[in-house]
């Protein structure tokens, strides 16, 4: 026990550096202050804590500039939230519908294996294919297979392109085509590992630990709200317009120069945590050549994605819009990747009178129309909205949000990338990259993975 202590304490007044104040450097260091850790400091470079993660919120509105769907299964996601005294929010039940848009009509998707059986959303074939997935034994013809071959083989093409690409669409902003299986769904290329079937791998694999029921949540002001409670768990740790530009690793520690208000200091810790995006990278120096090199290699790409938020009076929608939203597959040649149905989702987003919802449009699929000016968006999307809901009616209100660098794509050349990204780890003992480009892009996948790695760097188990 006295050498464990005498272990944990030299670990407990080790000074950690986090840099980046997205939702990953945030878990990051609440994990550790849940585990008596307090001595970090939090560098962001903007005015602000939490990233890509914005509320919009004025007297009329509220929505989400950059992520809307929080959704949790994993008890620590679920005690950091009531850790933080959060009131969550759930979804009305107008928004349990949801929608893939086939031959021009928002067709309903049944939320039940019977049900999606059942139902005339696919054709009989490809419901046979399902049934008997189980069975089947065909073998992907490369080890960088991409989801797209992923499930055609395992499925047909039908599934993929009426499901899959559209689900791709609405999470990564992406093209099933370019990404891999084996980095973006994880556990599907495992369970066809383990199980030789998905369908089976649903069925028989062992309930992880800590998941609970999956739920979509949000707050009551919106995401905003998990970032200042975060906040102001860690305002003595986050020192904000602080851009670190430079790693030098000297004897076994870190110097790190950072630009405060146009001033450069330098500050010595015995951890870094990186969480700042790939595309950032390049603005930040490893003194270490090799690492260096190797950053500078390192190409994961973020497609632009525009979002285009509007409201409309009810009385000027044909016919009402409730549900959760739609999804767009590309086959269905339209401008829009999907729609997310806001006022249905959650109250209080809208005045009563008026229907709200956020467009997206880009991404890997189409990413030059990301980047078009806000009127040719607007057009665009206006056209999209007459086609698929008869809207021919001005709306009450119209923004526009432009993201260039969006969502990392878990492309098929993403092992090297991540063995880049372990090497530089090797190289530099003591520095961890943690953020969305390892280990999932999702709101929980980061927050689980952060508090992952805090426990790591800690030792807390003495490991
Ligand atoms: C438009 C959009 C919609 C999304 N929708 C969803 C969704 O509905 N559901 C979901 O689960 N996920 C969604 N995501 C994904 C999810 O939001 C992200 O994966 C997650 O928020 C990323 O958090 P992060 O902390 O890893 O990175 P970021 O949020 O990018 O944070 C990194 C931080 O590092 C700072 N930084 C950069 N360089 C430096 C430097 N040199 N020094 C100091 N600080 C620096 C940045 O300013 C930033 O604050 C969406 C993402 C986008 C862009």
């Amino acid at each position: 026990m006295g050498k464990n202590y005498f272990k944990y304490y030299r670990k407990m007044i080790e000074k950690v550096a986090i840099i980046g104040a997205g939702i990953s450097g945030l878990s990051f260091g609440y994990q550790l202050i849940k585990n008596n850790h307090h001595n970090f400091t939090i560098y962001e470079s903007t005015s602000r804590c939490g990233g890509v993660i914005s509320t919009h919120s004025d007297s009329k509105y509220l929505y989400e500039e950059g992520p809307n769907t929080f959704s949790i299964s994993d008890k620590r996601t679920l005690q950091m939230i009531n850790d933080l005294n959060l009131e969550i929010v759930y979804p009305l039940d107008s928004s349990k519908a949801r929608y893939i848009l086939r031959n021009n009509e928002p067709k309903n998707i049944p939320n039940s294996f019977f049900s999606f059986l059942t139902s005339d959303f696919i054709s009989l074939t490809t419901k046979f294919k399902i049934l008997k997935e189980v069975f089947n034994r065909k073998k992907p013809l490369n080890e960088t297979e991409s989801i797209y071959d992923f499930f055609e083989r395992r499925f047909n093409k039908e599934f993929v392109e009426y499901l899959v690409n559209p689900f791709i669409a609405g999470t990564f902003s992406g093209n099933p085509k370019t990404l891999s299986i084996k980095h973006a769904f994880p556990k599907m290329y495992d369970f066809e590992n383990e199980y030789k079937s998905i369908t089976k791998g649903f069925i028989k694999s062992k309930k992880p630990p800590n998941q609970i029921k999956r739920s979509i949540i949000s707050f009551k002001s919106g995401m905003e709200e998990l970032i200042i409670s975060l906040s102001k768990l860690l305002e003595k740790q986050i020192c904000l317009n602080s851009k670190v530009i430079s790693i030098d690793n000297v004897d076994s520690k870190f110097l790190l120069k950072i630009s405060i208000n146009n001033e450069i200091i330098t500050r010595v810790y015995d951890k870094v945590v990186v969480t700042i995006p790939i595309h950032k990278l390049n603005e930040l120096k490893l003194t270490d050549q090799d690492s260096n090199d190797l950053k500078n290699n390192i190409v994961i790409d973020y497609p632009p994605l525009s979002t285009i938020t509007l409201s409309y009076k009810k009385k000027d929608i044909p016919l009402p819009i409730n549900g959760f939203g739609l999804l767009v597959p590309e086959i269905e040649k339209k401008n829009i990747l999907g729609v997310l149905y806001l006022s249905s989702m959650f109250d209080y987003r809208a005045p009563k009178d008026e229907t709200l919802f956020t467009v997206f449009i880009g991404g890997s699929r189409q990413p030059s129309l990301a980047s078009l000016s806000k009127k040719e968006i607007i057009k665009l999307v206006k056209t999209d909205l007459k086609s698929i809901y008869g809207i021919i009616n001005q709306p009450v209100y119209v923004e526009h949000k432009y993201w260039p660098q969006s969502i990392p794509q878990y492309s098929l050349d993403y092992q090297n990338h991540l063995n880049s990204l372990k090497k530089i780890e090797r190289n530099l003992n003591g520095l961890t990259f943690t953020g969305n480009y390892i280990g999932g892009i999702s709101l929980e996948n980061n927050i689980l993975n952060a508090m992952k790695s805090a426990n790591k760097l800690i030792n807390y188990n003495y490991e």
